[in-house]
């Protein structure tokens, strides 16, 4: 079975570009080779969609939970037998390393699993009564068709995160993947319609993500908007969403602190940092963007960590010698070096290797913008690629101070034995997610998101299937005695 789709999957059917004329291109960014084109859905085509997820919700909404876990099941094993293939277009279309590539795989994959167990438990309560002989409650109810736009850097689990609660729930789909990536969405699709997946319960509309917006937010039938990606399309999101009053989900920007105090093994700081900061060639929301070291420690972390730094191999990911591959556009290799110069302007050292070895245009050798300082571009942006900032800290209270001076809330990051230094970081840290001691902070269990303006509501855990469902009151009196 080919994963290699060339259509929008709409009400069950593939669905290729009406006009030939509208179509995206899709590249490997670390080659420039073109992969195929797909249809830039118009207007008619996402309005199809939204109407066959309409029709779907009708009986989806009546089904029993054991049948939405079964088809959740099977689209998670799926997954599993197409592990291999599902990696290798991925690190194709989004560049990512393969090892990487195989690591979204089972963690996308994870999401169909737990979501099918989740599926199970949406359980409303009992309320005692003020009059005993009343009987009050509350039913779990899925709330209708969810709308779901998702970014490029994870093409896989940014879908099944959503998706996966949305079925559970009862809710029917209408997925819009990023342009950069929307083979491995269909792919997705593919497996889905493997499964059995009803006509309409899930689609994939590829094209414009503005022209997305408009159709499903001035659609009353649309429910809910689930959205991850930037912090500014999150801000227009919301406001559109506003209209017809959707619940809104947004998962957004990050600008993570990682805090290493003095009473730690350094070479295990190196490492987490290394590996928070780097993945995804530094394109993670959750990344690693201002690295706060203790002074005690301050020389030997960054001299351990630049070296450590300058030995990841870049290249294609499709090599698996490669640790760190293409950033998704040439303009992003742009992005980073303005940051970088601006660091170099305002005073910072900057540290890595010379951009002349990078092997080709769209990519960016690592580099360390050490004592960066509060004025500094990389101190306040999301920088979004394989730029570290450090710098040194000599006081806790201040330090939390620092990393909390940002408009983002998503992930932060501390290093301590101390027990109690670890209590007052994490009631002082306003972040959405704490990892102490670790950079290993995700999974299907977690209840992945942010506060300020990282975003609203929280995917995965036990919670991640509440964006899906509304809550019916009841109250069942005896007026009929
Ligand atoms: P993006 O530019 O915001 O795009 C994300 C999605 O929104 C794409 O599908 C895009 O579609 C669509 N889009 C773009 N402009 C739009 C508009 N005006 N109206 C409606 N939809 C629009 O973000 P990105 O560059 O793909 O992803 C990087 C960002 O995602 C970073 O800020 C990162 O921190 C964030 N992120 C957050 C999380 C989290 O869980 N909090 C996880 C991953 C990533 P088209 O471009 O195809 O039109």
């Amino acid at each position: 079975m080919s994963l290699w789709m060339h259509a929008s999957f709409i009400d069950g059917r593939w669905q290729p570009a009406t006009d030939m004329n509208a179509v995206i291109e899709v590249v490997d960014p670390g080659n420039g080779e073109t992969l195929g084109t797909l249809p830039d859905s118009d207007t008619s085509h996402m309005q199809q969609a939204v109407e066959a997820a309409v029709t779907a919700f009708d009986d989806w909404r009546q089904s029993a939970v054991g049948q939405r876990a079964d088809l959740l099941l099977a689209w998670y094993q799926g997954m599993q037998d197409n592990r291999e293939a599902l990696a290798r277009l991925m690190t194709r279309e989004q560049g990512k390393p393969i090892a990487e590539a195989r690591g979204e795989v089972d963690y996308a994959a994870s999401f169909l699993r737990w979501f099918a167990e989740e599926a199970r438990r949406t359980c409303g309560a009992t309320i005692p009564p003020e009059d005993p002989t009343v009987a009050i409650g509350t039913l779990k109810e899925p709330m209708g068709v969810a709308a779901i736009i998702t970014p490029w850097n994870f093409p896989l689990a940014m879908i099944t995160r959503k998706v996966g609660a949305a079925l559970a729930a009862g809710c029917t789909a209408v997925v819009k993947p990023a342009s950069e990536t929307p083979f491995s969405a269909l792919a997705l699709a593919r497996l889905a319609e493997n499964s059995g997946a009803p006509p309409g319960v899930v689609n994939v509309v590829t094209g414009s993500g503005r022209r997305f917006a408009e159709v499903v937010c001035t659609d009353d039938r649309v429910r809910n908007l689930s959205f991850t990606g930037s912090t500014h399309v999150g801000r227009s999101l919301l406001a559109q969403a506003a209209d017809t009053v959707k619940a809104s989900s947004m998962e957004l920007g990050g600008n993570a602190p990682f805090i290493v105090c003095e009473d730690v093994d350094i070479d295990v700081a190196v490492e987490a940092a290394i590996a928070a900061k780097f993945q995804t060639s530094g394109q993670d929301c959750v990344a690693a963007n201002r690295i706060f070291v203790h002074a005690d420690i301050y020389d030997a972390f960054v001299t351990r960590f630049v070296s450590r730094m300058n030995a990841m191999p870049v290249g294609h990911g499709l090599d698996e010698a490669n640790d760190i591959g293409p950033l998704i556009h040439a303009d992003a290799v742009a992005d980073m070096q303005a940051l970088v110069d601006d660091g170099r302007a305002r005073g910072a050292r900057i540290l890595g290797r010379d951009q002349a070895e990078a092997p080709g245009p769209g990519y960016f050798m690592p580099q360390a913008i050490v004592d960066f300082t509060p004025d500094m571009r990389i101190a306040t942006e999301e920088s979004f690629g394989p730029v570290a900032a450090i710098t040194t800290f000599d006081d806790d209270n201040r330090v939390i101070a620092a990393a909390n001076d940002t408009i983002y809330g998503l992930a932060s990051y501390v290093f301590t034995h101390d027990d109690s230094r670890i209590r007052a970081f994490l009631r002082g840290l306003d972040f959405g997610m704490v990892g102490i001691n670790t950079m290993d902070i995700t999974g299907p269990h977690v209840p992945f998101g942010g506060v300020k303006q990282s975003g609203l509501g929280r995917e995965g855990g036990h919670v991640g299937i509440e964006e899906y469902l509304e809550t019916k009151y009841y109250c069942i009196g005896n007026a009929h005695r």
